[in-house]
């Protein structure tokens, strides 16, 4: 049917693992093994979840792991010491850190620390000037490539769409914009001052959704037949996960929609794999 399809993040991650665990093989049969690290100061209950999903998603690739787990409390040149090893660590091919950082610790001076070449979500500025000058030696967040990857996977043509993402951040919203006006949508970008959400919302032909909060995109902000990507995971009242779309409210106009849980989430670490590999066999000039 053309209404009212959930979109599931589950096929794209399985073909995305599916062609690593082909290429992985092939680097392990020439002596090389990509490996993660992943630095983590402090241990937040959200960062511990992403961590064991990423975990487990490596293993089941054949990437190589090791997190760093560092005190909430720790100083900021211990913080950029550990950095500058990793960048020396030949059997590193990629590191995440946990962000935000503990608030003793100087994020604009941090992120030049990890070396552009091992910075696989996109912390480093140089790989965020990548995402822009539409450069793709880089290395974009991993859940703005997500949201690309879940549109090209089920054939939503982007190449002159309307295109309207809700949120600016640096990790999402920007970067998800900068990637789909690559792909030669007319690119929107809304966020808290935007005057008229759910005018310039259902003007779009594809909706992303990366603001925060718990079912704000209700059905005056969708247009019928429109593509919903809802990037949001709130918790509810009663503990269950809910993004940033009220999909109840609009599954009867949306052509395809992503739901949460199950939906860009899951497609996230597959991306992190991905850039570790490619991380990899840069420096190994494959
Ligand atoms: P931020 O809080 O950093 O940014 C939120 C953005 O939304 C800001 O640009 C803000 O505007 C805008 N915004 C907030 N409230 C409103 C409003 N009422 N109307 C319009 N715009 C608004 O969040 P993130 O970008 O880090 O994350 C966004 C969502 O995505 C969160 O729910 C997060 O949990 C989720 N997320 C999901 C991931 C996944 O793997 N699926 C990974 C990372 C995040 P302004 O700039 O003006 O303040």
């Amino acid at each position: 049917s053309n209404r009212g399809n959930i979109i599931k993040g589950k096929p794209v991650a399985d073909k995305i693992s599916e062609s690593l665990i082909k290429e992985v093989d092939e680097l392990v049969n020439e002596g090389i093994t990509p490996k993660l690290a992943i630095v983590r100061a402090g241990s937040r209950g959200d960062d511990l979840a992403y961590e064991r999903g990423a975990l487990k998603r490596c293993q089941n690739i054949g990437i190589d792991t090791e997190v760093f787990e560092l005190p909430e409390d720790i100083a900021q040149e211990e913080y950029i010491d550990l950095l500058k090893k990793i960048n020396n660590d030949k059997n590193i091919h990629g590191v995440l850190c946990f962000r935000p950082l503990p608030k003793q610790l100087d994020e604009k001076v941090i992120k030049y620390a990890i070396c552009p070449e091992k910075d696989i979500d996109c912390f480093n500025p140089i790989n965020f000037a990548k995402v822009v000058e539409g450069d793709k030696s880089g290395f974009p967040p991993c859940t703005a490539q997500a949201v690309l990857e879940i549109l090209k996977f089920y054939e939503v043509e982007l190449k002159g769409k309307k295109v309207t993402v809700l949120g600016r951040s640096n990790v999402v919203g920007k970067p998800a914009a900068m990637l789909l006006l690559a792909e030669h949508a007319t690119v929107t970008i809304c966020h808290s001052r935007t005057i008229d959400l759910p005018k310039v919302a259902s003007d779009a032909d594809i909706l992303v959704a990366a603001v925060g909060k718990a079912k704000m995109a209700t059905a005056d902000f969708v247009k019928e037949g429109a593509v919903v990507v809802d990037v949001g995971i709130n918790i509810t009242e009663d503990g269950n996960l809910c993004g940033d779309v009220d999909t109840d409210g609009v599954i009867d106009k949306v052509s395809m929609i992503t739901p949460v849980p199950a939906g860009v989430g899951s497609v996230t670490t597959s991306i992190l794999a991905k850039h570790v590999v490619k991380a990899c066999k840069l420096q190994n000039n494959r």
